[in-house]
């Protein structure tokens, strides 16, 4: 049987609509989803609905298009207290970069993504992070936080093969998204990288606008499917592997 994964998703304005969806994911052959917060409100609804559904799970984080002044040290703590407060928690998500959309400044950015790593460090969660136009700052500060200690995926992967080279070098992991249906460079580096590297996601959110075939995490099947065509393997391979290599990440917590 299938056994896919959906290692990033927001599921938290879903609505009534939320229980269909992972019905749907679970019928696609997706077996866990992870839902990952990116503000204090979200986070705490990312767990909310973690404890809702066996095959659902949460990550806590600020997202950088959410990052202001009004970080402080004490957002750190209820970030830490959350993450302490159920067993459902598997990762810190989304921290990052964005140098495109944010209008965060850089050095704040850089700052919060590092306090990010410290507190991923501290609860011993693996770190999904957000990089947009800024993949080597990431990779860098990745480096100096030393968050091979815990592990790390760049999510929704749309950069190139060197950075995916350097991820790989790194230890870290490379989400695929379905841009890899519509963006032809990610077809080389998909075919490429050690498949112990990949593993794959929605990042789905309510597109009302989307009337027919909307963005769930029953599609994260469609990213599989891309990996299998483009590598000359099967799509349980590629399932049971990316799933492995998830579960690898997050130890024993994700079943
Ligand atoms: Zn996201």
């Amino acid at each position: 049987m299938l056994d896919l994964s959906d290692s990033h998703t927001h599921l938290e304005d879903y609505g009534p609509e939320l229980p269909a969806i992972v019905q749907r994911a679970r019928d696609a052959g997706v077996g866990r989803i992870i839902t990952a917060g990116s503000s204090l409100q979200s986070s705490r609804a990312a767990i909310r609905i973690a404890e809702s559904y066996p095959d659902v799970y949460a990550g806590v984080g600020i997202h950088p298009h959410e990052v202001s002044e009004a970080i402080t040290d004490e957002t750190f703590q209820e970030l830490a207290r959350l993450a302490t407060s159920s067993d459902r928690v598997v990762v810190v998500s989304e921290p990052g970069l964005d140098y495109f959309k944010s209008k965060a400044p850089r050095e704040l950015q850089q700052r919060v993504f590092r306090q990010h790593l410290r507190l991923a460090r501290d609860l011993e969660l693996p770190v999904i992070f957000h990089s947009r136009d800024a993949y080597w700052d990431c990779l860098r500060i990745l480096k100096e936080e030393q968050v091979y200690q815990v592990g790390a995926v760049m999510h929704y992967f749309v950069a190139d093969q060197r950075i995916a080279e350097e991820c790989v070098d790194m230890g870290v992991y490379i989400s695929f998204s379905k841009t890899l249906l519509s963006l032809p460079h990610l077809h080389q580096v998909a075919r490429t990288i050690p498949l112990e590297y990949i593993v794959v996601e929605t990042d789905s959110f309510p597109q009302p606008w989307k009337k027919k075939n909307p963005l769930e995490p029953a599609q994260v099947r469609r990213v599989a499917e891309k990996i299998a065509e483009l590598r000359g393997i099967t799509l349980e391979e590629v399932a049971a592997k990316t799933t492995a290599n998830l579960k690898y990440l997050v130890g024993p917590r994700l079943l």
